[in-house]
């Protein structure tokens, strides 16, 4: 079977600080005059991405060290959010959510709407560009302040009708959510699609909480949900989607290799899972690369391809109208 590179896809779960160009990074550093590596573009480049045999959190995420001072300059998301565009375009994706933590960019000269609006230019910029179609995904820092999380949450629902489709809650998922419910109930109430990180490091208990407490339509990740078959029913009859981000759960030490990942039990029994990179530019990967990795270890066809991407669609946080728009788009593949 052939791979999947040239059929319309959707991407649902990416994280915009985790998917930029190094060549982008670079050319930012040396114009803010941050200090550099010896070395050049090769040594700047380990130091952005994650180290390929990476099998922790805490090593996944010591690109953002370097990343997140580059990202604290003014404009830069926009570039950063055009060319993300750019590079889901050139792998036939049609519709892509991309998501970031926009409170933890602000600053003295920078306001959370000032950051939200970067990354809306750059947004507006790539899909005018590219045709594709594309929203932003705003994230609440599970251990920021529950001020910060209403704050974002307020900020949310203002630009809903610029490009702003929902929210999510990421972070160290052993921190309660709990404290979060007053800005996902405000989103929710706005109208916003509403996500949740859960079920990556820990039980299927913090699923149960994201869909009955917050709302949730989608779950990130959802490793954990197979260990309560009453709650994977649940999933199923209330039809939740998984962003299942296979090589991230590698690289953040969840499983050992995809044999572990429990997509194949999830899409033959019934839920809607979803395929996305997480972090592509930190786990070294593309969309289309994780479909020929997923198609091999999960033994995907031309009818489950059809199926994850008819989920996707489905529980994108676009209205109705457009969702049968893209899905007959889906349907033509080459
Ligand atoms: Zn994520």
């Amino acid at each position: 079977m052939s791979s999947f590179d040239s059929h319309p896809k959707v991407e649902l779960h990416l994280h915009l600080d985790g998917a930029l160009r190094t060549a982008t990074l670079f050319d930012m550093a040396t114009t803010f005059g941050l200090s550099m590596p010896h070395g050049g573009i090769e040594a700047f480049d380990s130091l952005v991405r994650a180290s390929p045999d990476c099998t922790s959190l805490e090593q996944f995420l010591k690109p953002f060290d370097v990343i997140a001072p580059i990202l604290s300059h003014p404009d830069t998301l926009i570039r950063a959010t055009r060319e993300v565009i750019e590079d889901l375009h050139a792998q036939h994706v049609i519709h892509a959510e991309l998501r970031f933590a926009a409170s933890l960019m602000t600053g003295p000269k920078r306001p959370l709407e000032a950051v939200v609006e970067e990354a809306l230019t750059g947004l507006h910029q790539g899909t005018s560009q590219t045709g594709m179609s594309a929203g932003i995904i705003l994230c609440v820092f599970r251990i920021g302040s529950v001020d910060e999380a209403l704050h974002t949450a307020r900020v949310a629902a203002r630009y809903r009708d610029r490009g702003v489709v929902g929210i999510d809650l990421a972070g160290p998922e052993a921190a309660p959510a709990r404290p979060y419910y007053e800005a996902f109930r405000l989103a929710r109430d706005a109208g916003l699609g509403i996500t949740l990180h859960a079920g990556e490091a820990c039980g299927p208990e913090n699923i149960r909480e994201a869909i009955d407490l917050f709302g949730a339509t989608r779950i990130g990740h959802g490793l954990t949900l197979e260990r309560d078959l009453r709650l994977m029913r649940q999933v199923i009859d209330q039809d939740i989607a998984i962003e299942s981000c296979p090589t991230s759960n590698i690289h953040t030490g969840q499983i050992r290799s995809l044999a572990e990942h429990p997509f194949r039990r999830y899409l033959d029994a019934g839920v809607a899972i979803t395929l996305s990179t997480d972090d592509p530019s930190l786990s070294r990967i593309t969309l289309n690369g994780e479909w020929e990795n997923c198609r091999r270890a999960f033994g995907l066809d031309a009818m489950d391809f059809d199926r994850i991407n008819e989920n996707a669609i489905r529980h994108a946080f676009i209205p109705a109208s457009e969702k049968a728009r893209f899905a007959k788009r889906l349907e033509r593949r080459p």
